[in-house]
């Protein structure tokens, strides 16, 4: 084939021969003379039009160029040769464009190839990414189109450099896809609607809440989700803000997939989207707050009627000692307002305390005291202000304890005075404190109302009160919250046991240093462990690794028990624990959140595959048992049992 310049020429040449040819035929019968000029005049014609052709095609400010069937440029501009980042013409004539693609788009030059040449489409169009001279990556926008000359078919090809339309257009895509993320890991519903209140997109919070697909939620949207009590207001509301274009902030209820309504706080606002509005919404779930809202107006009803009844009875018993003119009655008018002083002052004092605890302001005195007498003096003090029940220390340990007094015996006070609170039929209160490995354990057991499995683990939250609608007790809920406070900052936990209706044992523990002692008997170092808190065995014949762990457990027996299991795991490459709470006493919760968090997954990381998890009977241990597998890695499979010979059949089966 010949060269590009001799192909244009050629080109030129056939086309002005047509044309001549044309103008022969058609001024056949006319005059010599007329003939001659009319020929002139076409040749003429076409030299202006090649010249204006040859014009149009170097000057454009768009890259031109003429490619062969094999992709091979013949022709091209001073535009392309600056485009492709060339010196001359002569860097691109006889090259393949193919050359200058981008190595993840030459597909796109084949299919140019294969749309014009082998499927003879007259034109065809594409976007793609080429690279300059200078390794310079930019987006054009191709536009090619075939014809044919005496040499074969041709492709004329317009480049068009797009590359900020086309970056301006993947920022907006990166941008919207940056929305919808950003919508997505927000705890709200975000939502967006058109005038006429059709939705145009959700995240996938509202998808998860509603149980519903995005689609569903694009054509039917939520409003079935509606409180009953709340939509029809909602509803004029929302119809309200479409037609004012005002914004709209409304809380409502709505029912999530499990059927359970929730209080939220909706929020839309309109922007101005040419002649409509466009409405960007969310729903946020504030039905935490909303319950607090509720907790503390029901709090503030009941500390204003425990305010105000001993004060009426002040104000009753001062008076009556006003008016008496009777010594002896007098006296005891005052003593009668004496007590009741002493109710507004605790109360006040609790109220105070709580300020403090949630501030982190309550300061600690730290001492070392006689516990044992401070617990007799307590005792004695409480049995003086009741003649019905009689409290029998049982046990009381000689004790030193670091700690402070004050704070400590407004613990134990507050465990005696409810025990004779909830047990006004009963006649008997047993304390006991006893050492045991360096702790010293207090429980107060009484023989009162109980309480019920499902309060006993909130009891502990402020302003939590059993329902005891039958009875009713004083108070403010807020004793055994400050009482669990101060035994958290003296390293100390709180627990109860009791059965609805025979009564409840309340329990704490504190170190007497600080710290509890933890003892080591023995190890190897590879198949067991023995010590005063845990022993663990590797039990070869059956391949698993027994754990058995005693008394009273806390965040620093618990990790350091735990940490040995995980090296013994390793040493051994068991994949099955045998966890046995059996001996278990009291409560350990603050080391279920280290659990789940780090001990788990570092286990399963190790190889364990199944564990079997023999429950205490303390309702408190089998609580921070269940919290500590809240969320189990996924390969690991556990079980809870109340006795071991099921945990052992569960293992010993093959899965
Ligand atoms: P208050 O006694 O002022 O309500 P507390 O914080 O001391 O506040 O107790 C919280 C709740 O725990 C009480 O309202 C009651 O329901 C329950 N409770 C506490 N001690 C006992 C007990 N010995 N027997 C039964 N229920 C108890």
């Amino acid at each position: 084939m010949a060269n590009s310049e001799e192909r244009i020429q050629l080109l030129e040449h056939q086309n002005r021969e047509l044309l001549a040819e044309n103008l022969r035929l058609k001024t056949s019968g006319r005059q010599e003379n007329d003939k001659r000029d009319i020929h002139d005049a076409a040749v003429e014609q076409l030299r202006q039009s090649n010249i204006r052709y040859r014009t149009v095609f170097e000057n454009s400010l768009l890259g031109n160029k003429i490619i062969s069937p094999d992709l091979k440029i013949l022709q091209v501009n001073s535009a392309l040769v600056k485009m492709l980042g060339c010196s001359s013409k002569d860097d691109l004539i006889g090259h393949h464009i193919i050359d200058f693609a981008h190595p993840d788009y030459k597909a796109d030059w084949q299919i140019l190839q294969e749309k014009l040449w082998r499927k003879n489409l007259p034109s065809f169009k594409l976007e793609t990414c080429m690279v300059a001279k200078n390794g310079q990556e930019f987006w054009v926008s191709v536009t090619s189109i075939l014809f044919t000359d005496d040499g074969g078919p041709l492709g004329f090809t317009i480049l068009e450099n797009i590359d900020k339309k086309k970056r301006s257009v993947n920022n907006l895509i990166l941008r919207e896809k940056w929305f919808r993320e950003m919508t997505d890991i927000m705890p709200q519903q975000v939502w967006a609607a058109d005038d006429e209140g059709n939705y145009s997109f959700v995240n996938s919070q509202s998808c998860a809440y509603f149980g519903r697909t995005e689609d569903e939620l694009l054509t039917n949207g939520w409003q079935d989700m509606i409180h009953p009590e709340d939509k029809d207001s909602y509803l004029q509301a929302w119809g309200q803000a479409l037609k004012t274009g005002r914004p709209l902030t409304f809380e409502l209820r709505l029912k999530n997939k499990s059927g359970y309504y929730h209080w939220f706080l909706n929020r839309a606002v309109p922007i101005r989207d040419g002649q409509a509005n466009l409405w960007l919404g969310t729903n946020t779930d504030i039905d935490l707050q909303k319950a607090k809202e509720r907790q503390k107006d029901e709090f503030l009803s009941i500390a204003s009627h425990e305010l105000k009844t001993p004060l009426t009875s002040l104000k009753l018993y001062s008076q009556l000692a006003i008016k008496t003119n009777d010594a002896d009655k007098k006296q005891d008018f005052v003593k009668r307002s004496v007590s009741h002083i002493h109710r507004l002052e605790r109360l006040i004092a609790d109220l105070l305390d709580v300020s403090k605890i949630n501030a982190g302001k309550m300061s600690y005195e730290i001492e070392r005291f006689k516990f044992d007498d401070m617990v007799s003096e307590l005792a004695a003090n409480m049995q003086s202000t009741t003649l019905k029940h009689r409290i029998k220390v049982e046990r009381n340990d000689p004790a030193k304890l670091e700690g402070d007094r004050h704070r400590l015996e407004q613990v134990l006070n507050n465990l005696l005075s409810n025990a004779i609170k909830y047990s006004p039929e009963a006649d008997e209160i047993v304390l006991e404190s006893k050492v045991v490995d360096g702790n010293v354990i207090v429980s107060v057991k009484d023989y009162g109302i109980g309480i019920s499995k499902d309060d006993l683990t909130k009891l502990f939250e402020r302003y939590y009160r059993a329902d005891n609608a039958a009875m009713k007790f004083e108070g403010l809920g807020l004793g055994l919250y400050i009482s669990a406070e101060i035994l958290k900052r003296h390293n100390g936990s709180l627990w109860i046991e009791s059965e609805p209706g025979s009564g409840s044992t309340f329990f704490f523990i504190l170190p007497l240093q600080g710290n509890s002692l933890l003892k080591e008997f023995g190890t190897d170092g590879q198949t067991f462990y023995d010590s005063n808190f845990i022993k663990i065995n590797y039990v070869a014949d059956r391949q698993w690794l027994e754990a058995e762990w005693i008394g009273y457990q806390n965040l620093e027996s618990v990790k350091k028990g735990c940490m040995i299991m995980l090296n013994l795991l390793i040493k051994n490459k068991c994949s099955q624990v045998l966890n046995d709470n059996s001996q278990v006493m009291g409560n350990w919760s603050e080391a279920s959140d280290w659990g789940a968090e780090y001990w788990f997954p570092a286990m399963t990381e190790a190889g364990l595959r199944k564990f079997a998890w023999i429950y205490s009977a303390s309702a408190f241990s089998q609580m921070s048992a269940n919290k500590s597998l809240e969320n189990a890695p996924g390969d690991l499979q556990t079980v809870f049992f109340h006795n071991r010979q099921d945990a052992e059949e569960w293992l010993n089966r093959a899965d």
